[in-house]
């Protein structure tokens, strides 16, 4: 691996008290993702420190990395990416009362938020109007500069927005679920999706493979709507009845107007005309794929049967904390493949071929 002391420098820091932390990051939209050592804050009275053990890769951990979301969410370079963090515990502030030393806590995709606003109150932090702080490239109100997320060897965290997670979940496996999991698990609980109904999970992708396991674990009738024909198998595995290959017109025809409630996880624009036609009266379609694309809509579509499409932003810290919960007395993680920090840019490459089954997780002993 190369020398991550050898690489080009940071932010430059505040008054207040840090220590340096080796991560990967990206310095521009073209770049390769490359060693970088970056700063963290000293922890203060509220704060855990943990080493990461394991950071799923998400899909919009490269949306944003190569600056796909310029136009909504625009990038600051460098980029330390990732979101999906499960860690050991290996200092706590004086006033953490949930964590000790030696605690697995994780981090999702939230490192604070102003709680106060009306959304913060609602415990949905993720629309906090403050704005919520993202766990990479939000503004960091404490070092300045922004903030880096976990493909890093140790990141620094209120308590108020670390999750507790139960030894009894595979911690590689239960990574993911911090954006994966709590992204399909919220809109399927927002929209009560329940037994006796009919469910399409759109891309059978990160999000979607979490998709069909929250779902028939609600006790719907799951049906995958895949361009993948080859994953059927799959799909019928993770607790799908019926799987749908999105290119044979026929096929979707034998769906149409039949789904109480579709999850679109798809990450690239879509004809949603298609899928909308698969929806019930009143039925919903929520998106949760985050194409930078616009994607038109022909009202008549929706107008028709009284059809909603609506979309969804991962979920509250409450929420996380029980969609985590949910998972350990379930016996529910992701379906992992395990790899070493240096191979992130290869498993980029293969994430967007859809040869992955189903998320890439980092070791990150890797890195140490
Ligand atoms: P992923 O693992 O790459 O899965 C995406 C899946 O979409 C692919 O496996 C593929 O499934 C399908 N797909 C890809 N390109 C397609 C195309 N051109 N046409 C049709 N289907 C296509 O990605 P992910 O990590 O699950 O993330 C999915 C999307 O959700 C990304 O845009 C990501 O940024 C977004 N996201 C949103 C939130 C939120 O809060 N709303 C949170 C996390 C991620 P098949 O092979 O089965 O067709
Ligand atoms: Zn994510
Ligand atoms: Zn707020």
């Amino acid at each position: 691996m190369n020398d991550p002391l050898a690489s080009v420098q940071t932010q430059p820091t505040s008054a207040l008290e840090s220590f340096e932390a080796r991560a990967w990051a990206a310095v521009s939209p073209t770049a390769p993702l490359a060693p970088l050592v970056v700063r963290r804050r000293s922890p203060r009275p509220t704060d855990v420190v943990l080493d990461v053990l394991y950071c799923g890769v998400c899909h919009s951990d490269v949306h944003q990395v190569r600056d796909e979301w310029h136009q909504t969410l625009p990038t600051t370079y460098p980029c330390v990416p990732g979101h999906e963090i499960v860690g050991r515990v290996v200092q706590a502030g004086r006033d953490v009362r949930r964590f000790r030393e030696g605690d697995l806590a994780a981090v999702g995709c939230l490192v604070d938020s102003c709680r106060t606003c009306a959304s913060c109150r609602d415990g949905l932090e993720q629309f906090c109007e403050g704005p919520a702080t993202f766990t990479y490239n939000s503004n960091d109100p404490h070092l300045g500069g922004v903030t880096y997320g976990g493909y890093s060897e140790r990141i620094v965290v209120d308590e108020a927005f670390a999750l507790r997670l139960s030894n009894a979940l595979d911690p590689a496996g239960a990574a993911p679920l911090l954006c994966a999991g709590i992204t399909t698990y919220s809109p399927l609980r927002h929209w009560n999706v329940r037994a006796g109904q009919k469910v399409g999970v759109v891309g059978l992708g990160g999000l979607g493979h979490m998709g069909v396991k929250f779902a028939s674990a609600l006790g719907a009738r799951v049906v995958v709507l895949t361009t993948s024909a080859g994953k059927a198998e799959d799909a019928i595995r993770l607790g799908a009845t019926d799987v749908c290959v999105t290119t044979r017109a026929t096929e979707m025809e034998k769906h149409a107007g039949s789904f109480d409630f579709l999850l679109n996880t798809v990450s690239a624009p879509l004809d949603l005309a298609q899928y909308l036609a698969l929806l019930k009266r009143d039925g919903t379609m929520t998106l949760v794929g985050a194409p930078e694309s616009p994607q038109p809509i022909v009202a008549m579509h929706l107008i028709g049967g009284r059809r909603r499409l609506t979309g969804s932003l991962i979920g509250g810290i409450a929420e996380t904390q029980e969609m985590l919960d949910f998972c350990a007395e379930n016996g529910i993680t992701a379906d992992v493949e395990v790899i070493a920090m240096p191979s992130v840019n290869e498993a980029y490459e293969r994430m967007l071929r859809g040869n992955v089954k189903y998320r890439f997780v980092i070791d990150m002993a890797s890195l140490r």
